[in-house]
């Protein structure tokens, strides 16, 4: 069953153009930021399995003429990524023996998390699934009918995680669909999005997106990431309250990123701005060791510091919890800094 108001989105749905007229290509970035041209080698070396992708509402949101602008370091390719390093793997999370079925991660007790799409709005360069084989693992393969199964048989799941890639890249049709069969799984109680849309497009909330939301009988928890406050404007704010309004609880992860947000006035500033927009600082995680991404590593001992300091700086309620994530562990590592 698919309602009238959903069938009439097309491809020219404001949050698709934006998609549509994304930045595909290293030197326009430089040039609309004033910064020199990159070496076109480099790039095609790079840009073979993870290409450069950002929206443009994100690049207007970078400063003009600085290369180590916070949001441009988390998009823009870099040589090191080509570096191997031991200690940094493809798979360092051990997500692919956690799989029950393809695409579909039962590592915690009570929650399944749904691998929906390996597409994503911006290609962040520190991601851990940038090497995740999405083509083996679709799980919307027959309309998600082996997920659903496998969670009916559950019966101790009560939270299905949307996850990806991105799962608001989803036609709202489509996610509409799988909402409706969750919804029909009387064991569950929850359903988390994880999803960076509307912050690198916030257009993305939209009619049809609060339509199939406030739909729903299950407590929605919509986790955004977000890595810095530059990347909070009045238009991501709106997006945020209109989620708060439909009902959502609002949380953020936030990946601790060297010359990103390693810095407390950086890290506080952010926890004000989330809180600002509705939202609750929920994780802070350290840099999984994903090939390619040594360097933005930070150590476990200035992770603690920076904790330390937003724990004196902020109420309780705006410190996120600092964690780690290690194969085979029954939760989210906390990181303790005593
Ligand atoms: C992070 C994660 C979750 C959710 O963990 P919470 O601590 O509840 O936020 C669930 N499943 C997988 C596979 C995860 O990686
Ligand atoms: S949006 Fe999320 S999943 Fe996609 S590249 Fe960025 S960090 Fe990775």
């Amino acid at each position: 069953m698919i309602t009238s108001s959903l069938r009439t989105q097309n491809t020219n749905t404001p949050w698709k153009e934006s998609l549509r007229k994304a930045i595909r290509d290293p030197n326009e970035l430089m040039q609309i930021l004033g910064l020199p041209k990159t070496s076109s080698s480099l790039m095609t070396a790079l840009s073979s399995s993870f290409p450069l992708l950002v929206p443009r509402s994100y690049v207007a949101r970078m400063r003009k003429h600085d290369p180590n602008d916070p949001l441009l370091l988390q998009v823009m390719p870099d040589a090191r990524e080509l570096l191997e390093i031991p200690g940094y793997s493809l798979d360092p999370v051990g997500d692919r023996h956690a799989e029950p079925l393809p695409g579909v991660l039962h590592k915690y007790h009570g929650r399944l998390l749904l691998i929906t799409t390996g597409a994503c709005a911006v290609h962040c360069r520190y991601c851990f699934r940038r090497h995740f084989p999405y083509a083996e693992s679709n799980p919307a393969r027959r309309d998600w009918q082996s997920a659903i199964d496998y969670i009916r048989c559950h019966t101790e799941i009560d939270e299905v995680i949307l996850s990806g890639g991105d799962p608001l890249m989803l036609d709202d049709e489509k996610l509409q669909r799988l909402i409706r069969k969750l919804d029909a799984i009387d064991h569950l109680r929850r359903l988390r999005i994880h999803t960076r849309l509307p912050i690198v497009i916030p257009e993305r909330v939209d009619d049809a997106l609060l339509a199939w939301m406030r739909e729903s009988r299950l407590q929605l928890i919509v986790v955004t990431h977000v890595n810095h406050p530059n990347e909070l404007d009045d238009e991501v704010g709106n997006a945020m309250l209109l989620l708060h309004d439909a009902g959502a609880f609002l949380l953020n992860q936030s990946v601790l990123l060297r010359g990103v947000n390693d810095c407390s006035d950086v890290l506080s500033k952010l926890s004000m701005r989330l809180f600002e927009t509705k939202v609750i600082p929920y994780y802070l995680h350290l840099l999984d060791p994903v090939r390619g991404s040594a360097h933005y590593d930070i150590s476990e001992k200035t992770a603690k510091g920076l904790i330390r300091d937003l724990r004196q700086r902020l109420p309780g309620y705006m410190v996120p919890r600092l964690v780690c994530e290690k194969a085979g562990e029954p939760n989210k590592t906390p990181v303790l800094d005593n």
